[in-house]
């Protein structure tokens, strides 16, 4: 996957008009940071902390709460306290099953096949919930901007968000009423904080640790452009893992005191999961801590100090995975460490020593830790935000597809219309045709990946493009654009020239994909390629013979007259071959099937145009020829 940045020369040095926000839509916190006085500032309302845990409580009667308050519920009443829904954005069920086994509340599948989450008898989609969140960012922003309403932003989303999980970003944002500019890539915000790109020419880590998620990207830069070289991570580690094991030490000790039926308690198992937290922010600042299980309604108050180096040796093997992508992403971009010029650290869970330690070890140079990790990303939101609006810094951020983008033809082979790595935003269109005499409908199925037939590519949706006017197979003239806008989202136009009729179809597609999952895309694609292009072939060939058979059926009858006996029986004999070709896959037996049958069509073919060209030239002297 890689990414790439335009330096757009001779942006205009105007003052913003009008301001816009920009907003880190986190998995366990979202902030919201603007540009001011030339330079990206965090919004604090009323000199407060502007971090919004992104964490809902549903009362049972009233309006839902957001943020700090919501998480200090989540102890007494669990069953209503959402946590970590940027994990579900635009995910089918199927997709989750591990992750909803341990939260305490019911999902189901929506009718497109999205997941919905069930609170107080209410059924939530992730969007809805995330737009909650969105509403309280948006909410304190304003205040701390002295009442001013601020609709319009910047969102960040992980590098590997794929077109689903964009859109349902978006839309997000679209139910919380505002008006979303661009959706950033979290690493390219975070090098734009930093200023990076006022570099010449220099590679740039990206090491994202968050509370739910890991990802490592690497970027370079040359004359002022970004360029993302490769990103690897992994969507199910981060801070609350680091938890787990605190919570884990808690339980094994917990559970001969009050028994497996209390422990697995709701309350219970979040008051030990709030302890673990705590105890682990505890040991990023002193070299020991206490864990502590506090639950006064049930009268337990349970304590165990620990030391930072009990904990670190719990955490190796954690920490060890993150230097393992970082391994794999160094592999992907062709770097050693040491051609690393900038480490950046985002994300609160980088705070934790060791794992400072362990990526300065890693890559022989101290990161990038001057920012806030939890605010870099936001801070990164307003500097883009900024330039959208028309401020200064000549840089606009681009992205380039992961995985090609095409149409199921006749056949079940894929047209390819975006290929991969294209930059975005990107148009392109191709034309289709009807197979069938007087067909008045096409069947649109939209793919995604290098596989040369449909059945081996992600399905993302399909269409129907209807009321083609009825006419001879191969007559229609139907154009399909594909267009991918500045934020990696997809919306694929169908239109038939004769007429105008047109349809555009929106793409619901019903699972996500995680960068291991592009990744094993495009491994699968270079590994069968060889296999791919056979049967991409022979489903080509057959579709040819189709169009053969359907052109002799339709003629023989009338050119029979017209020729010999042999080469009539030649016909049929080849064009009932290449019928018996079609049933089975054999390539050579297709193209063998397919060439005897031209060959056999020839002298049809032949008195067909001759008697075109009589008649063409009937009645016509020589010299008019
Ligand atoms: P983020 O998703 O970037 O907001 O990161 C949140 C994660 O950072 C959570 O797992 C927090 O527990 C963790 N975190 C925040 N502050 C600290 C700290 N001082 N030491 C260790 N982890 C922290």
């Amino acid at each position: 996957m890689g990414y790439i940045e335009l330096n757009v020369l001779n942006a205009p040095a105007t003052t913003p008009s009008t301001l816009a926000l920009g907003i880190d839509l986190g998995t366990t916190n979202s902030l919201a940071a603007i540009w001011k006085d030339g330079r990206p500032v965090v919004l604090h309302p009323e000199g407060k902390s502007g971090l919004v845990p992104s964490v809902i409580h549903f009362p049972p009667d009233g309006m839902p709460i957001v943020g700090r308050e919501a998480r200090d519920h989540a102890v007494a009443d669990p069953r209503h306290v959402i946590f970590s829904i940027k994990r579900f954005m635009g995910r089918g069920l199927a997709d989750m099953r591990p992750e909803l086994a341990s939260l305490p509340y019911q999902a189901s599948e929506s009718d497109n096949g999205l997941i919905q989450l069930e609170v107080q008898g209410r059924k939530y989609t992730p969007e809805q919930l995330s737009a909650l969140i969105l509403m309280r960012v948006h909410d304190l922003a304003c205040r701390a901007l002295g009442g001013q309403d601020v609709r319009k932003c910047v969102i960040t989303v992980p590098a590997y968000f794929d077109d689903t999980q964009r859109q349902a970003t978006r839309d997000a944002a679209r139910l919380a009423g505002l008006e979303v500019l661009r959706i950033v890539n979290e690493p390219t915000a975070a090098s734009l904080a930093y200023g990076l790109d006022q570099r010449d020419k220099g590679n740039v880590a990206v090491f994202d640790l968050g509370g739910g998620t890991f990802d490592v990207t690497v970027l370079t830069i040359e004359d002022s452009v970004f360029r993302v070289l490769s990103t690897a991570g992994d969507t199910h580690l981060g801070g609350d893992d680091f938890d787990q094991l605190l919570a884990g030490l808690a339980r094994a000790e917990l559970g001969p005191l009050y028994g497996d039926e209390l422990l697995g308690d709701p309350g219970f198992q979040q008051a030990i999961r709030l302890g673990a937290e705590q105890c682990k922010i505890a040991l990023t600042n002193d070299p020991e801590a206490e864990l502590r299980v506090v639950i006064p309604a049930k009268r337990i108050s349970w304590r165990r100090r620990i030391e930072r180096e009990e904990f670190e040796a719990l955490c190796a093997p954690l920490v060890e995975r993150t230097i393992s992508a970082c391994r794999q992403a160094l592999s992907d971009a062709k770097l050693e460490p040491g051609e690393i010029d900038e480490v950046v650290l985002v994300g609160g869970a980088t705070r934790m020593p060791c794992v400072r330690e362990r990526v300065q070890r890693f890559f022989g140079r101290k990161p990038h830790t001057e920012l806030n990790p939890d605010e870099v990303v936001a801070l990164g939101a307003a500097v883009q935000a900024n330039i959208l609006m028309g401020g200064r810094r000549d840089m606009l951020l681009m992205d380039v597809t992961p995985l090609s983008l095409g149409v199921e033809t006749m056949g079940g082979a894929v047209s390819k219309i975006i290929q991969r790595n294209s930059t975005i935003p990107c148009e392109a269109t191709e034309g289709f045709t009807t197979y069938v005499d007087n067909q008045t409908g096409l069947d649109f199925h939209i793919v995604q990946g290098e596989r040369e037939l449909a059945h081996d590519c992600r399905s993302l949706g399909r269409f129907q493009l209807k009321g083609i006017p009825p006419m001879p197979a191969g007559m229609a003239r139907v154009a399909v654009k594909f267009h991918i806008d500045a934020d990696g989202v997809l919306t694929v136009g169908a239109k038939e020239l004769g007429t105008g009729k047109s349809a555009v179809v929106e793409i619901q597609p019903m699972h996500g994909l995680t960068d291991a999952e592009v990744e094993r895309m495009l491994k699968e694609g270079f590994a069968h390629a060889r296999e791919d292009f056979d049967q991409r072939r022979a489903a080509d060939l057959k579709i040819e013979i189709g169009t053969m058979v359907r052109a002799t059926e339709s003629n023989l009858n009338a050119g029979r007259a017209g020729l010999d006996r042999e080469s009539v029986h030649d016909l049929e004999e080849a064009m009932e071959h290449a019928k018996q070709a079609c049933s089975g896959s054999d390539l050579k037996a297709l193209q063998k099937a397919r060439d005897e049958f031209e060959r056999a069509t020839l002298p049809l073919a032949a008195l067909l145009m001759n008697n075109v060209a009589q008649k063409a030239l009937m009645g016509r002297k020589l010299g008019d020829v």
